[in-house]
């Protein structure tokens, strides 16, 4: 069966793939907050929190990411290695610099934002015990992240980290939906 996308011509089909390949970063611990908020959308930011930036340079020619550094300095040896110098004390325009030029891996929400894993969609029945009863009773989406454990419901800190990357971003983030099989209250 033929797709969708083949009967595209070839311009169009590139400049399809080009947009939706997502970019995946890696960056160190003085962009922990910025590689939080980039998560919370959706995108996969490795970190290495006490790497200098020649280690950051190995990790993403090893692994095909891009460095995210406040730093200038590029290594001559890592001259392949793609990097963009973010902005200094400006969390939004850093964001929003990486929105506007870059895919994300996943679903606004997807990746657990303290260790960059995707996030596994929970049942209410599943979430007993692990998060608030008046949460899992509530009906909305849960999930918990395989590598810390961590559970994440919508709750009013997630709406607050959606108007701040709204506002960074100039774009609504979208929420997570409960899956129509999955979190409804028996
Ligand atoms: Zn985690």
């Amino acid at each position: 069966m033929e797709c969708e996308s083949s009967r595209l011509p070839r311009a169009a089909r590139a400049w399809l793939s080009r947009r939706v390949e997502p970019t995946r970063f890696v960056t160190d611990a003085s962009l922990g907050f910025i590689a939080r908020r980039l998560r919370f959308l959706g995108y996969d930011v490795a970190s290495h929190p006490g790497a200098r930036l020649e280690e950051l340079f190995e990790v993403a020619a090893r692994d095909g990411r891009v460095v995210l550094t406040l730093s200038g300095r590029h290594p001559r040896k890592w001259a392949n290695a793609a990097a963009i110098q973010l902005p200094r004390g400006d969390a939004a325009a850093a964001v929003r610099r990486i929105v506007e030029g870059h895919a994300p891996a996943g679903a606004p929400f997807s990746r657990c934002p303290h260790c960059n894993v995707a996030l596994r969609p929970r049942t209410a029945f599943e979430a007993v015990g692990e998060v608030p009863a008046r949460v899992a009773r509530s009906g909305g989406p849960l999930t918990s992240c395989p590598g810390c454990g961590r559970w994440y419901w919508l709750g009013s800190h997630v709406a607050r980290i959606a108007e701040w990357l709204g506002a960074a971003t100039g774009k609504p983030v979208a929420l997570p939906q409960a899956r129509p099989d999955g979190n409804a209250p028996a």
